[in-house]
């Protein structure tokens, strides 16, 4: 079981050049990116990271994560428990312009004054295993098919809700 954190920034060319192994907790709560996908989340996710040079000298690093997430249901939009897990082989990159010559089998991550910065890495890894589209069982859902095959539930969850935006947009007009 791991109980250590995640350090939050690291040296990878060092640590690559070492070929270390980290391993660590991250907090879901300070995920900005990720709260904006699929609203607050508590809890950690489980990371573990190698870091090495692989035979063409590209720095890389192989990770596993793992966390149980919120997701909001798509029918009926209150949150649903999912735990996700991730594996990903990211190449070290110092400008977007070097993603390129990665091959394919890597995601380019970029480093930045020989400094990474771990927990955006987490927090992108996290964004790219959601789910597409989640739902409750159909007895646990707050939008019960009786709703749905009279086509109330869907109605309702389809109409278009007017955004702050929208809402903001129409005041400011109304005040010129
Ligand atoms: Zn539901």
């Amino acid at each position: 079981m791991l109980t250590s954190r995640l350090p939050g920034r690291v040296e990878p060319y060092k640590l690559a050049a070492h070929a270390e192994h980290l391993e660590g907790l991250v907090t879901l709560d300070d995920m900005p990116r990720l709260t904006e996908e699929i609203g607050a989340q508590q809890g950690e996710a489980r990371v573990w990271l190698d870091f090495a040079i692989d035979p063409q000298g590209r720095r890389e690093i192989r990770g596993h994560l793992e966390a149980e997430l919120q997701l909001p249901c798509r029918r009926c939009l209150s949150p649903l428990a999912e735990s996700v897990a991730s594996d990903f082989l990211l190449g070290m990159v110092t400008s977007d312009a070097l993603a390129a010559d990665l091959p394919s089998t890597h995601e380019p991550v970029l480093v930045e004054d020989e400094q990474l910065n771990l927990l955006a890495v987490v927090e992108d890894e996290l964004i790219l295993s959601l789910p597409q589209v989640v739902y409750h069982d159909e007895a646990d859902c707050a939008v019960s098919r009786d709703q749905l095959s009279s086509g109330a539930g869907s109605e309702a969850s389809d109409a278009p809700t007017a955004s702050p935006f929208e809402v903001l947009k129409h005041l400011k007009g109304k005040t010129r």
